[in-house]
């Protein structure tokens, strides 16, 4: 286990904390038991507890360690492929499901985040994708209109909007998409386990689950200090999904994404860099993203551990590249860098997979999972209710796993890893 005190990210130290959870003692009884303190499991969670149904929450670290804790906070609709690629991938009546259950995902975070007075930096002032040449400037437009077909808000920028939104002129162009929106997300977790607590969810820190078994109808769940009796089980693990289900971590192939955060801003940066606060990120791959916090620390990261070099070679990478846009920077004074893992798929589709009669898991977001894993925690507390398979948003599945997964790891980090290193060469 960790050290508790020990920041996972900049948003650890910066958001609201929250009082620390007590680890499971004893043996407990419940409806359902989640195994995992991020989003998926505390919206099941929350949801679960507003529908009068018991549930315990295991995390085996704290509230947010995992990629909940650590991510860009952008809030947006979808996942990460196009509306049509879903099509393409799940046919016409699955596809145009995920579609509709996940592009209103931007509107339940914030609507949770209203409802609960959730402090967390949210803002909804939308998000930009942005095209640094004609090429990204065709995908983002053709992303906007496959939205838009389908009821989505997004509105295409040309250069000049793109450059007084960002405080740059170094893109052709962008898509900015109204309903979503940014948050500080280890202050979103948190808001999510106190209003899940507050209903009548409990929920345990640094109780890992260990052990899983069925017994008659009901399920075990064994940690180091007590153990979980429930009917219905939620493996809510993604990215950091271990060894607890065999199989199910070669469902997914891990790979890291870091982040680096200048200290705040000067006053006349701050009012001219992003100064409506969305969160944007750039069309061209592997992707780029920049945002800045509420204190106007500016916040820039991309695929790669760079373990080797850790922090430095992190900060002097997203020197290089702040500055590659943002000539009129001045000197960088950074605060800090982390890393997260993000749980890829083969199809770069989440997955909804029943396990066993009552085991179910929701994993694979691809890098995004701050609405989708929202909506499917509401979706899996309906679920557990007894609504019907065909309410998801997502098809349940049988496990699968991720072709040739952990060479996929290891070539997307090593990729990275000689980009960034070639991009700081050439300056
Ligand atoms: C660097 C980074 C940037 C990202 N940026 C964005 C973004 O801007 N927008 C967006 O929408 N998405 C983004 N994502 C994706 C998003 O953060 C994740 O998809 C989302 O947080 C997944 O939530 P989750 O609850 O499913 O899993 P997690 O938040 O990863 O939580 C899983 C939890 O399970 C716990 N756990 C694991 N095994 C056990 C066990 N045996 N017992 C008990 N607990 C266990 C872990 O400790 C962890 O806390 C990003 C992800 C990363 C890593």
């Amino acid at each position: 286990m960790t050290d508790p005190l020990q920041p996972v990210s900049l948003w650890d130290a910066t958001a609201q904390p929250l009082d620390p959870l007590p680890a499971l003692e004893g043996d407990v009884d419940a409806e359902v038991c989640i195994v995992g303190g991020g989003y998926t499991g505390l919206s099941t969670a929350l949801h679960l507890a507003e529908l009068g149904i018991e549930s315990v929450v295991l995390e085996a670290e704290k509230v947010g360690y995992g990629g909940s804790g650590r991510n860009a906070g952008l809030v947006n609709p979808g996942v990460w492929l196009s509306p049509d690629e879903v099509v393409g991938i799940l046919g016409e009546d699955a596809g145009e499901r995920l579609n509709e259950g996940f592009r209103v995902g931007p509107n339940l975070v914030f609507d949770l985040i209203r409802r609960h007075g959730i402090e967390c930096e949210a803002v909804q002032n939308g998000t930009i994708y942005l095209a640094s040449s004609d090429k990204y400037l065709k995908k983002v437009k053709d992303r906007a209109e496959q939205m838009n077909r389908r009821g989505s808000k997004v509105v295409l920028l040309n250069r000049e909007e793109t450059a007084t939104k960002l405080g740059i002129d170094d893109f052709l162009g962008g898509s900015l998409d109204t309903e979503a929106g940014t948050i500080n997300p280890m202050g979103y977790a948190r808001g999510l386990a106190r209003a899940a607590l507050k209903h009548g969810a409990r929920i345990f820190g640094e109780s890992p689950a260990t052990a899983l078994e069925q017994t008659g109808d009901s399920w075990r769940m064994g940690t180091p200090h007590g153990t979980v009796r429930a009917k219905r089980v939620l493996l809510a693990t993604n990215g950091y999904t271990d060894n607890l289900w065999p199989g199910l971590r070669q469902e997914i192939f891990p790979f890291y994404f870091f982040f680096a955060a200048t200290k705040p801003l000067g006053e006349n940066l701050r009012n001219t860099i992003l100064p409506g606060l969305e969160g944007s990120w750039d069309a061209e791959e592997p992707t780029i993203a920049f945002r800045k916090d509420a204190a106007g620390r500016l916040i820039t990261g991309s695929i790669g551990s760079l373990p080797e070099h850790g922090q430095s070679f992190r900060h002097r990478w997203a020197d290089m590249r702040l500055r590659a846009h943002f000539p009129h920077l001045g000197e960088l004074e950074w605060e800090s860098s982390w890393m997260g893992k993000i749980a890829f798929t083969t199809d770069h589709l989440p997955r909804l997979n029943e396990l066993a009669p009552g085991l179910m898991t929701v994993i694979g977001y691809n890098g995004r999972g701050i609405a989708p894993g929202t909506v499917m925690g509401r979706a899996m507390a309906h679920y557990f209710a007894g609504s019907s398979e065909v309410e998801m948003p997502l098809p349940v599945t049988a496990q699968s796993k991720a072709f040739l997964g952990p060479l996929r790891s290891i070539y997307y980090d090593l990729g990275a890893g000689f980009l960034q290193r070639w991009q700081l060469l050439r300056g």
